[in-house]
């Protein structure tokens, strides 16, 4: 499903985000720029060691924040490492540091001339994000960003589970509505 924002295209897909051919492809990363499990060990383990290599002269990165670095052997050409929040409570700041990770991501991809970008769920695997209010986040902050600039033209939603699908889904009706 997608609809349209400003001069941009939000879409809702389920799928694996390391087959995405797109400009850019977000890593939902921790603030080491290690690598992991989840989304993280896939783009690894998919992109090769370059991106590895690239990470460990990043220095880390802010919760909150992102920072790029090619795609390896991905068809994306690059890769865009955002931080997403430990879900503790919600009284954590939680919600503005998701929310920021997504539009931070945007600012990254723009500067670097990246027009197509897709994302994973950011903090709903291991960082225990409760599903929809990180979908609501996702898409509100998506829809502002591209409300605001005609820097990307499609921001994709790469989900991998039904649980997670069916969550941005409805948030991207309730947005259509
Ligand atoms: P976090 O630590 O930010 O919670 P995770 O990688 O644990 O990150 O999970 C984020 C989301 O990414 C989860 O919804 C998980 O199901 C999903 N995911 C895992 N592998 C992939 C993949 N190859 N493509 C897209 N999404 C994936």
């Amino acid at each position: 499903m997608k609809i349209n924002v400003g001069n941009g295209t939000i879409e809702v897909v389920q799928g694996d985000i390391t087959k995405e051919s797109v400009d850019a492809i977000v890593n939902a990363a921790n603030s080491g720029l290690r690598g992991g499990g989840g989304v993280d060990g896939a783009i690894h383990r998919a992109g090769g060691p370059a991106i590895m290599d690239e990470c460990r002269k990043l220095g880390g990165c802010d919760t909150g924040d992102a920072k790029i670095t090619t795609g390896g052997k991905l068809s994306a050409k690059y890769v865009i490492h955002a931080v997403g929040p430990l879900y503790r409570d919600g009284k954590h700041g939680e919600p503005e540091l998701l929310s920021s990770c997504y539009r931070r991501s945007l600012e990254v991809a723009a500067e670097n001339g990246a027009r197509t970008v897709a994302f994973p769920a950011i903090s709903c695997g291991v960082y225990g994000y409760p599903i929809p209010e990180a979908a609501r986040i996702a898409v509100d902050t998506v829809s502002e960003f591209l409300e605001g600039h005609d820097s990307i033209d499609t921001v994709r939603f790469v989900l991998f589970t039904n649980d997670v699908l069916e969550a941005f889904q409805n948030s991207l009706e309730s947005s259509a509505t």
